[in-house]
């Protein structure tokens, strides 16, 4: 049955995120009275967005001082939410719903029916299941406490009012506005008296100089090594995906290196340098490459470079060593040969800048740490204040740390309040 609508509840949730809604759903299972507050129209907008509509949930380390390692300086903070509620407690929940994982590079996790709508409707059916009331299109203009009561207050933009013994802050950063991700819970903190960190934005695509990109965009190289320069000198190299967008580079690799080239650009030019074939030396790749010139002797150059690029970059790199597309490969001329086989290891690309926030996939920035209590997800400052997800100031890589940090930061949170 249905619970009755308290005059107080004891926790209202703002944010329909993934931290959000497993915080409400915790706090749920825990007998409270939940309010779940959120302003689109839809929960977990931004949740069927993940992984490219497929999802990386978490990764797969289980063990707590081995995941914690991605979270850089955050990581020792984390420590006992993540033994509370980790990767293998996260699993665990997950399996108990009847979800199960499949194991991608580098120990992403996604669900085995790889659509991140699965992990939404399982959230949605947890609500439901804990009896916590859900409003849509709720949108949230400020928070209230009551120090001498200790009640919160929320107030709608509508004017309806709302009060709580608990409240949770799960309103997420600043990326992607378009999914409700706008920022406001850091003003009403701000308010609060917490310390927020201004936003830098943490995994954004790059732009490039090199406007043929355009041509290629939607070009996905699965595994390439990139090697970043600043000026003529080598900073990182990594291997993985890249993918080629309208005005630059994406992919997991690339955003994981956004915010170092967001510093180097800061001292002078920066220059992405592909290794098409990382697997091949030079040596191996020259004489992979003239024995397939030799086979195919009456074919077109470029008919024969799209056996083993995409067609579209093979056109552009012809276009860029200012060769004949339609030159048959008996007529390929030996600097030529020699040019393409270094390019094909070597092929250079001119970073202009970062995007903005509207595309990055995950902001830093947000609440300062050590405001918190990390065994409650408390805050230091106001008492039976929670703060979860995107909301907190911590930097890490792409690979499903961001939505860990949401299943174990709002687990605690809604078991704590
Ligand atoms: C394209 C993309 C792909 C991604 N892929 C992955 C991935 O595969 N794996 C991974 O780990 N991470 C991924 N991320 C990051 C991940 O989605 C976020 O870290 C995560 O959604 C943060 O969850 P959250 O609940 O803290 O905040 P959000 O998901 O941002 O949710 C916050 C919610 O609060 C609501 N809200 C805000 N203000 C108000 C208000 N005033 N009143 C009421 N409600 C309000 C918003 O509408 C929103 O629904 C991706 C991000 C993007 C953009």
């Amino acid at each position: 049955m249905k619970k009755a609508a308290p005059t107080v509840w004891d926790v209202i949730v703002i944010g329909g995120g993934p931290a959000g809604m497993m915080a409400a759903a915790r706090a749920g299972e825990r007998g409270k009275t939940v309010l779940l507050l959120e302003k689109n129209t839809r929960l977990g907008v931004k949740l069927s967005l993940t992984g490219g509509g497929r999802c990386n949930v978490t990764n797969n380390k289980t063990d707590v001082r081995t995941m914690l390692t991605n979270y850089k300086d955050a990581g020792k903070f984390l420590f006992s939410t993540f033994t509370k509620h980790g990767v293998a407690e996260t699993i665990q929940w997950f399996a108990g719903r009847g979800i199960t994982f499949h194991e991608e590079n580098e120990g992403r996790l996604f669900p085995i029916t790889n659509s991140a709508e699965t992990i939404r409707k399982t959230l949605i059916d947890a609500l439901r299941e804990q009896q916590v009331s859900i409003r849509v299109g709720a949108i949230v203009s400020a928070i209230l406490h009551d120090v001498e009561t200790g009640l919160f207050t929320i107030q709608l933009s509508n004017g309806k009012i709302s009060h709580s013994h608990s409240c949770i802050v799960a309103t997420g950063g600043m990326s992607r506005p378009e999914t409700g991700s706008t920022g406001e819970g850091f003003s009403w903190l701000s308010t609060l008296g917490h310390t927020i960190k201004k936003d830098s934005l943490s995994l954004v695509p790059l732009m490039l100089h090199d406007t043929w990109v355009e041509k290629i965009r939607g070009v996905t190289i699965p595994d390439c090594k990139i090697t970043l320069y600043s000026g003529d000198k080598k900073q990182k190299a990594q291997r993985g995906k890249i993918l080629f967008t309208h005005t630059g580079v994406s992919g997991p690799t690339i955003l994981n290196i956004s915010s170092m080239v967001k510093e180097l650009l800061l001292h002078g030019t920066v220059t992405l340098v592909l290794d098409l074939f990382p697997e091949l030396d030079d040596k191996a790749l020259r004489s992979s490459i003239q024995e397939l010139l030799l086979i195919n002797s009456n074919q077109k150059i470029k008919n024969v470079l799209a056996r083993i690029v995409p067609r579209a970059l093979a056109l552009i790199i012809l276009e860029l060593l200012k060769i004949n597309s339609e030159t048959p490969t008996h007529s390929l001329l030996a600097k030529d040969r020699v040019m393409l086989v270094f390019f094909l290891k070597h092929f250079p690309l001119h970073v202009k800048g970062l995007l903005g926030a509207d595309k990055a996939i995950v902001s830093s920035g947000g609440v300062s740490l050590t405001e918190i209590d990390f065994k409650t997800m408390g805050s230091l400052i106001v008492p039976n204040l929670f703060l979860v997800g995107d909301v907190l100031d911590i930097d890490r890589p792409s690979g499903g740390y961001s939505l860990q940090l949401c299943w174990s930061t709002g687990y605690v949170a809604g078991s704590s309040a």
